[in-house]
C-alpha cells in the first residue's frame, strides 16, 4: 500500500497551495481530487479574483495579506506565469461609514499607499460609476486581480516540479484516523502520517464521518457578465476593482467588452446539486444595481457563470486539528475571501502538519469555537 508523509484531500486553491507548500518543504504528498480536473464545480475556478492588502474589519487577515502579497509573486516567478494583476481596489461609502472608515485604519496600520476621492473626483476620474453625492471613494493601490485559473494550475504545476503527486478523478471515500490514517478512495487504498482536508463546499458532508459537525453553508454565487454599451468606457487600463454595497465589480478583464459585477450572497445549496436553486432574485438585484450605478452597461447579463462560498457563521476561516487526531488537520469555510490569502493559508496547514511554530495567530480561525465543551471530542 502506498506511504505518504501527508494526503490532501481536494485541489481547490486552498488544498492545492498546502500541497505545493508540503512538497517545497520535502514532504511526500498527494494531493486527490474527486472530478477531473480543471473543473467548475467547486469554488477555484473562473479567471478572476479580487486581490488587496487592507480588511476593513479583521486586522488578523490585513497582516496574513502582506505576505501573501509577496508569496504570490514568488509563485509567478517559479511558475513564470503573470498571475496578478494591479490595477487597484476601490471601496466606496459614506465618510461615516463603518467600511470606508475601518479600511482607512487598515491602509495607514500596513502603510499600503492609497488616494481619498472627493465625490467630485470620482464624477471626473471614474465618469461611468454613478453614486450617491454623500459618498468618497478610497483606493487602495495594493489591490487588483488574480488570475484565478493560472493561479491555481501554477500551484498544481509546482506541486509536481517539487515531486508532489496529484491523482484526480479520484473521490475519497473514507478516512480512517490512526498514528498512521488510511485513505479510502473510489480507486485505491493509501496510508500517511498525516491528512489536509480542504473539500470547500463538501465540508460538510465529509466531516460528520470523523464526528465534525461544523455550521458551514454552501451558497451558490452567480457570476454576471455584463457587456459594455460603449467599448472601452470600463476598461482595466481606466477602471479599478470596485466595491460599493453589496457588490463587487472587476473592470473588462476576462470577456473583451464585459463588467464582472456579482452580488456577495446566494441562496444555500447542496453541492451535489448546485444549480437545482432559483437566483432570480440574485439576477434582479444586481440587475437594479447595474442600472443606478454602472450606467455604461447594458441591463441584462450577457454570460452567468456559478461558483460556490462556504460560509461559516462569523466569517472566519477554519485552519485546525482536528480536535480528537491531531494529524487530521482542517482547512475550510473560506466564507468568499479565501481565495487571494491561499499561498498563506497553504503556508498554516503546512505547520499544522509539520507542528512548527505558527506564522499567525490563528486563534479566531479554531474549531473549538463552535464546540460547545459537552459537545467536544
Ligand atoms: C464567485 C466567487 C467569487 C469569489 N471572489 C473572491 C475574491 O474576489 N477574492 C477572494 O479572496 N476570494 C474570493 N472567492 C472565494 C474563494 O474563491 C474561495 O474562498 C476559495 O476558492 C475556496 O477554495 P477551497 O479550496 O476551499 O474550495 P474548492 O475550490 O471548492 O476546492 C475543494 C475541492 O475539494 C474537492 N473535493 C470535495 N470532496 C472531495 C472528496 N471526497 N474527495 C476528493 N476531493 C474532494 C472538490 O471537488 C474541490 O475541487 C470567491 C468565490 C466565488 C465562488
Amino acid at each position: 500500500m502506498a506511504m505518504y508523509d501527508a494526503v490532501v484531500i481536494g485541489a481547490g486553491i486552498e488544498g492545492s497551495a498546502t500541497a505545493y507548500t508540503l512538497a517545497k518543504n520535502g514532504q511526500r504528498t498527494l494531493l486527490l481530487e474527486q472530478f477531473p480536473l480543471p473543473h467548475s464545480r467547486g469554488s477555484s475556478h473562473g479567471q478572476s479574483r479580487i486581490t488587496r492588502i487592507a480588511y476593513a474589519s479583521d486586522d488578523h487577515y490585513a497582516v496574513m495579506m502582506k505576505e501573501a502579497h509577496v508569496l504570490w509573486r514568488d509563485l509567478e516567478r517559479e511558475s513564470c506565469i503573470n498571475i496578478f494583476e494591479n490595477c487597484g481596489y476601490l471601496s466606496v461609502g459614506t465618510p461615516e461609514d463603518p467600511f470606508i472608515k475601518d479600511t482607512l485604519t487598515s491602509l495607514r496600520k500596513h502603510g499600503v499607499k492609497y488616494d481619498i476621492i472627493s465625490h467630485n473626483d470620482i464624477k471626473s476620474r471614474y465618469p461611468m460609476i454613478n453614486v450617491p453625492a454623500s459618498t468618497i471613494g478610497v483606493l487602495d493601490h495594493s489591490g487588483g486581480i488574480l488570475r484565478a485559473d493560472k493561479a491555481l494550475s501554477a500551484f498544481q504545476e509546482c506541486f509536481k516540479r517539487h515531486g508532489g503527486t496529484i491523482n484526480d478523478g479520484e473521490p475519497v471515500l473514507q478516512v480512517i484516523p490512526g498514528d498512521v490514517v488510511t485513505v479510502k478512495t473510489s480507486k485505491s487504498t493509501y496510508q500517511t502520517s498525516h491528512v489536509v482536508i480542504t473539500v470547500g463546499p463538501w465540508t460538510t458532508k465529509f466531516l460528520p464521518s470523523l464526528g465534525l459537525h461544523l455550521p458551514m453553508k454552501p451558497i451558490r454565487i452567480s457570476v454576471h457578465y455584463w457587456k459594455e454599451k460603449w467599448r472601452g468606457q470600463y476598461s482595466i487600463q481606466k477602471f479599478p476593482t470596485f466595491m460599493y454595497g453589496s457588490v463587487y465589480v472587476m473592470p473588462c478583464f476576462e470577456y473583451p467588452g464585459h463588467v464582472k459585477a456579482c452580488l456577495h450572497d446566494g441562496p444555500e445549496i447542496d453541492p451535489d446539486d448546485r444549480d437545482a436553486v432559483n437566483t432570480n432574485y440574485v439576477t434582479e438585484t444586481v440587475q437594479k444595481y447595474v442600472s443606478e450605478h454602472l450606467p455604461g452597461l447594458e441591463t441584462v447579463p450577457s454570460v452567468t457563470e456559478t461558483c460556490i462560498y462556504t460560509m461559516t457563521p462569523d466569517k472566519q476561516f477554519i485552519l485546525d486539528n482536528h480536535p480528537r487526531w491531531k494529524n487530521i488537520i482542517i482547512g475550510a469555510g473560506f466564507s468568499g475571501h479565501g481565495f487571494k490569502l491561499a499561498p498563506v493559508v497553504g503556508k498554516l496547514l503546512s505547520e499544522l502538519v509539520l507542528r512548527r511554530q505558527l506564522s499567525y495567530d490563528l486563534t479566531k480561525c479554531r474549531i473549538d469555537r463552535f464546540l460547545p465543551p459537552k459537545h467536544q471530542l
